[in-house]
């Protein structure tokens, strides 16, 4: 029996021209419906999906209140930093303060002090946050890198310098396994505190004097 097959619903296509007034949104009136996005200016059309052979469209009400093709777009307009005058009046008056952004170590942040000054001494053969890849299975326990203060790749020694934070048993506990770690892999390890670190790049005048005065100092790859 062929009565429970619905008709055939025939919609305006957008293409020929604007849809007539008497097809309701949800018959077809969206299918014409186009707007340009306040922020990026790039035409949008009504969200609509389908799902289970039925198109699902957006109510008209919502329709008419979008103003932007994407939440993104929706958010960067609402950024008063997107105008270029506001940036210039808070770039201005941060400069007045005599703001600068404050330097910290750690990861994507300027150099410490301690790890410059032994840098500047050691020379171009010795690479900052050398990443070692640790090449172990996601849930292993391991992270997926460790990264080395100061390393000489050809040699394999590396230096690390501690600050107040490594005092912590959870810190200490995580530095002895990525000293062992990096052991086995050939390293040769010399832990410093950010001190030591700072006096030894005043009286040590050449990359030798310091490697010997490190050397002779510490305990070394001794876990
Ligand atoms: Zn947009």
């Amino acid at each position: 029996m062929e009565q429970s097959s619905p008709a055939p619903v025939v919609i305006p296509s957008s293409r020929n021209g604007a849809g007539s007034p008497l097809v309701s949104w949800k018959a077809g009136r969206w299918r014409s419906a186009s707007k340009m996005c306040m922020h990026c200016g790039h035409a949008f059309r009504p969200w609509s999906k389908v799902l289970n052979g039925q198109v699902r469209v957006m109510q008209e009400r919502l329709w008419n209140r979008q103003q932007f093709c994407s939440r993104s777009c929706s958010k960067r307009h609402s950024n008063p930093m997107i105008s270029e005058s506001v940036r210039r009046k808070v770039s201005a008056s941060l400069k007045a303060r005599h703001h600068r952004p404050s330097i910290q170590g750690g990861n994507g942040r300027a150099l410490p002090r301690s790890q410059q000054a032994l840098l500047a001494i050691l020379g171009p053969s010795w690479i900052p946050e050398f990443v070692v890849p640790t090449r172990t299975p996601k849930g292993s326990g391991w992270p997926t890198h460790y990264k080395i203060d100061l390393a000489n790749p050809e040699t394999r020694l590396a230096i690390e310098i501690d600050g107040h934070c490594h005092n912590a048993i959870i810190r200490q506990q995580q530095d002895r396994r990525k000293t062992a770690f990096l052991a086995e892999r050939g390293w040769c390890v010399l832990r410093i505190t950010n001190k030591r670190a700072l006096s030894l790049s005043i009286t040590c005048t050449s990359p030798d004097i310091l490697l010997i005065s490190l050397m002779e100092f510490l305990s070394t790859t001794a876990i």
